[in-house]
C-alpha cells in the first residue's frame, strides 16, 4: 500500500532527479533510483577527494573563502577533473555530461551523510568541510556570474530586501557597520533584513547593522547568509541520518562499503609500482637513505631494525611494504632483512619463520596481491601496544622521546617547540611536513599523506632540486582546530581494509601438506603476534 503523502513525495523526488537546473545545489532530497556498487563506491570515493583537497587547502596557510583561495581550489579541481568543473558548467550547455556530473554530486553528498553520520567526531569534520565547499561553489558561481537568483529561488531561500525608503533612512548605519560598503557602491546594492538569528557568522565578525532583532545584510555578503543556513540544514540532516542508520546495518553490501570510509587513503597509490621503474634502492643504500629521506615513521623502524635486528609482525608488513614501494626488488628484500635477523637466529629459523612473509607481501605466496604500502593515515590510526614502534612518532610517542629524536635529527628548537604545538592540537601529519620542510629548507605544498610519498618529495628535491611545491612556507600557515582528517581522532579504533595484507596470510602454502592450523601458525609467524591474530587465524 502506499500513501499519498509518500506518492507526493516520490513524485517531487523524480521530478528533482529529472533534471538539475542549477550547478548548485542545497541537497534538500535525497537522491532516488539505482547505482551499481561500483558506482556508489566510486562516486563517494571522488566526493572525499574533493573534501580532502578543501581541507588540505585550509591547512595550506591561504585564507579561507579569499580570492586566492577559491582559484587555488578550482585549479585543485580542475587538475584531477573533479566532477565539480562539469557540474557547474552553464547550463547552455546542460548536456548529459552536466546532468551526469550534477547527480554525481547529489547522490555522492547523501552517501557520505551515510558514512559520515557515525560519531560526532566525524559530523564536525563532514560538516565542516562540506560547508567550506559549499561557500567556495557560492562563491564562485557568484564570480562568474551563475544564475544565483534562480538557485535561491529553487530553495526557498527568500531573503527581504528593504526599501530605497528604508536604506536611505539607515544609510549611515548602513555605512558605518558594513564592510566593503562605500558611499560609491551604496547606490546601486541590495540589503537584505533578515532575523539576526539567520546571520550569526556576520554578528560575530560585527560586518552587519543590527535594528530590533533584524540584522542589514548587504548582497556582497550574501554568501554567509547562504552558507549559515546551509550548515544548519546539513547540521540537522545529519543527526536526522545518524538515528535512521541501524536500519542501513541490515544491508551487508552498504556496511562494508561505508565501515572505515573516513580511513581511505585517496593519495597515489603505490600498489601498482613496478619495483625499479623510476628508482630503484639496494640493502646497502638503506641507512643513508633513512638518514636523508625517510619519514620518521620509517626511520624509526630502521633504527629498531639496525639496533635490535628484529622487528615484530606489524613493524616488518608496515616497513616492507614501505621499502618495495620506495624500489627495493623482492631478492634485495629477502637479502636485507636476513642480513639482519641472521644475528639473532640461524638461516633454517629465518627461512622457516619469516622468508614467506617477505614473499607473501610481493605477491608471492598466498593470495598473490600486490599489497598496498600503508598510508598515514592508516599508520595513524593504528593501534600500538607497549614496546611497539610501528606508528606514527608524532601520535604515538610520548613527547619527551619526540622532543629528543627531532634533536637527534638535527631539528632546530623553534621547529621542535612548532612541531609540539601541532601535535599538542592532533594535526600530526602537518608536524610532519613542518618536519619534512624544516629538513629541506623549502615548503612543501601537497602537504604529507603517505610515508612514501615524503619519500618521494624527498628524492626528487635532493636529486633534481626540484622544488616541490609553490605554497606557502609552514610558519605563515595558521593552523585552526580541525583534524587534518577526522580519522585521525584517537577516539576511533583501527581496522585494516581489503586492500592491504591481512594480519596473517590466509591460505596455506602450495605443497599439500597436512599440518594443523595451529602449526601452520607456529611455521608463517613468530611469536611476536598477538594473541587476537592467532584467534581470528584459527577461525
Ligand atoms: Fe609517517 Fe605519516 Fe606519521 Fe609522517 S605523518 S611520520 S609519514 S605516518
Amino acid at each position: 500500500m502506499e500513501f499519498g503523502g509518500r506518492r507526493a513525495l516520490r513524485r517531487k523526488r523524480i521530478q528533482a532527479e529529472a533534471s538539475y537546473s542549477s550547478g548548485l545545489q542545497f541537497y534538500k532530497e535525497p537522491p532516488t533510483g539505482n547505482v551499481s556498487l561500483t558506482e556508489f563506491d566510486e562516486m563517494a570515493f571522488e566526493r572525499l577527494k574533493v573534501l580532502r583537497a578543501v581541507e588540505r587547502l585550509n591547512l595550506s596557510g591561504y585564507i579561507k573563502n579569499s580570492e586566492e583561495w577559491i582559484t587555488k581550489l578550482y585549479e585543485e579541481f580542475a587538475k584531477n577533473k573533479f566532477f565539480i568543473i562539469l557540474a557547474e558548467k552553464n547550463t547552455k550547455s546542460n548536456t548529459d555530461e552536466v546532468q551526469k556530473a550534477r547527480r554525481q554530486d547529489h547522490v555522492s553528498h547523501f552517501i557520505l551523510r551515510l558514512a559520515y553520520c557515525r560519531t560526532e567526531e566525524l559530523r564536525r569534520w563532514f560538516i565542516t568541510h562540506e560547508t567550506d565547499l559549499f561557500k567556495a561553489r557560492f562563491l564562485q558561481a557568484t564570480r562568474i556570474g551563475s544564475d544565483i537568483r534562480n538557485f535561491l529561488a529553487i530553495n526557498n531561500l527568500h531573503y527581504t530586501s528593504i526599501t530605497a525608503e528604508e536604506k536611505q533612512s539607515e544609510r549611515e548605519n548602513l555605512l558605518a557597520s558594513s564592510m566593503n560598503v562605500t558611499g560609491d557602491t551604496m547606490e546601486g546594492m541590495t540589503f537584505y533584513k533578515v532575523p539576526f538569528i539567520d546571520a550569526l557568522e556576520l554578528v560575530r565578525q560585527r560586518k552587519v547593522f543590527l535594528k530590533q532583532g533584524y540584522a542589514y545584510v548587504p548582497e556582497t555578503d550574501l554568501a554567509t547568509l547562504v552558507t549559515s543556513s546551509f550548515r544548519s540544514k546539513l547540521s540537522h540532516d545529519m543527526t536526522t541520518t545518524c538515528r535512521a542508520l541501524p536500519e542501513l546495518d541490515s544491508d551487508e553490501r552498504l556496511v562494508n562499503l561505508l565501515h572505515d570510509f573516513d580511513q581511505r587513503y585517496t593519495g597515489k597509490d603505490y600498489s601498482s609500482k613496478k619495483h625499479g621503474d623510476t628508482c630503484r634502492i639496494t640493502p646497502d643504500m638503506i641507512d643513508t637513505l633513512a638518514n636523508k629521506s625517510f619519514p620518521p615513521c620509517m626511520r624509526q623502524l630502521n633504527d629498531t631494525l639496525r639496533t635490535t635486528h628484529h622487528l615484530k609482525y606489524n613493524g616488518r608488513v608496515i616497513y616492507g611494504l614501505f621499502l618495495k614501494a620506495a624500489g627495493l626488488n623482492l631478492e634485495d628484500a629477502l637479502f636485507f632483512w636476513r642480513s639482519h635477523f641472521l644475528k639473532n637466529m640461524d638461516v633454517d629459523t629465518f627461512d622457516k619463520r619469516y622468508s614467506y612473509g617477505i614473499r607473501y607481501n610481493y605477491g608471492k605466496e598466498g593470495k598473490k596481491t600486490d599489497f598496498s604500502p600503508y598510508g598515514c593515515i592508516k599508520i595513524i590510526m593504528g593501534n600500538i601496544a607497549p614496546g611497539d614502534v610501528h606508528g606514527c612518532p608524532f601520535k604515538h610517542s610520548d613527547v619527551a622521546i619526540l622532543r629528543q629524536r627531532l634533536v637527534a635529527y638535527k631539528v632546530s628548537n623553534q621547529v621542535i617547540d612548532e612541531i609540539m604545538e601541532l601535535v599538542n592540537k592532533r594535526h600530526y601529519q602537518i608536524a610532519c611536513q613542518r618536519y619534512w620542510e624544516s629538513i629541506h629548507g623549502v615548503p612543501i605544498d601537497a602537504g604529507i599523506n603517505h610515508p612514501n610519498q615524503f619519500f618521494e618529495e624527498s628524492q626528487k628535491f635532493l636529486n633534481g632540486g626540484v622544488q616541490p611545491s609553490q605554497g606557502k612556507k609552514q610558519s605563515e600557515v595558521k593552523t585552526t582546530p580541525t583534524f587534518m582528517y577526522s580519522s585521525q581522532s584517537s577516539t576511533q579504533s583501527s581496522t585494516q581494509s581489503s586492500t592491504q595484507p591481512s594480519t596473517q596470510p590466509a591460505t596455506q602454502p602450495s605443497g599439500g601438506n597436512t599440518m594443523t592450523v595451529s602449526e601452520e601458525i607456529d611455521m608463517y609467524f613468530d611469536d611476536d603476534i598477538e594473541a587476537a591474530m592467532l584467534e581470528q587465524c584459527m577461525e
